[in-house]
């Protein structure tokens, strides 16, 4: 099993590719990542593009990669709008970006099978309304797309944010193991046990 994240485009938003015994899923295809990801995946059999949201910095490159691999793209329905009609969320791009036809939904519990390791869907609003986090058990990592970051959260202020569902998501998360690797949509590596301030996240970070 290994996961490799691509820091890509104007805000080095971090693609990531999952693989497992030949079998490989890209998430959050950033802008500028599909040379690096096709020279990554050459030996691996891709099943599908998962996005944890649809901010233009996590699709940019989706039409691009679903062209090349033809494989499903994965999104929650309360982010599809933006993958089909990107920019439709108000969030300003620094780019123009091609719209993808979503091709399956994401739902919280899903289970997502690569190679020999198993993904499940957490459904984490707050700062996007269809976010997800993916999360290996078996393997002890997550996906926590802009939800998470180390030492700190997903931005509230965008027009997507709606911090009164942050909190329940973070809380969440504050509860999977501690040794948990945590890869996120932007930064570096962390650990759900180094974020130590994440039961009080809402103290923290939602001050008015
Ligand atoms: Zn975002
Ligand atoms: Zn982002």
């Amino acid at each position: 099993m290994t996961v490799t994240s691509f820091a890509s485009g104007p805000i080095s938003t971090n693609a990531i590719v999952i693989s497992s015994n030949g079998e490989a899923v890209i998430i959050d295809p950033a802008p500028g990542s599909t040379e690096r990801i096709i020279e990554h995946v050459k030996d691996l059999n891709v099943r599908s593009i998962i996005l944890t949201h649809t901010h233009w910095d996590h699709i940019a490159d989706c039409a691009a990669l679903k062209e090349k691999f033809k494989v499903p793209v994965y999104v929650h329905p309360e982010d599809a709008g933006n993958l089909a009609e990107p920019g439709s969320d108000g969030v300003p791009m620094l780019a123009p970006i091609r719209g993808v036809k979503p091709d399956e939904f994401l739902e919280d519990g899903q289970e997502i099978k690569v190679g020999g390791l198993t993904l499940v869907v957490m459904h984490t609003p707050g700062h996007a309304p269809g976010h997800c986090c993916l999360y290996c058990e078996g393997d002890k990592f997550l996906v926590s797309g802009d939800q998470l970051f180390r030492g700190s959260i997903g931005n509230l202020a965008l027009p997507t944010g709606e911090p009164d569902r942050m909190w329940g998501s973070l809380e969440l998360l504050a509860k999977l193991p501690p040794d948990t690797v945590v890869y996120p949509g932007h930064g570096e590596m962390t650990t759900i046990g180094e974020e130590t301030w994440l039961p009080r996240a809402k103290e923290i970070f939602g001050g008015e």
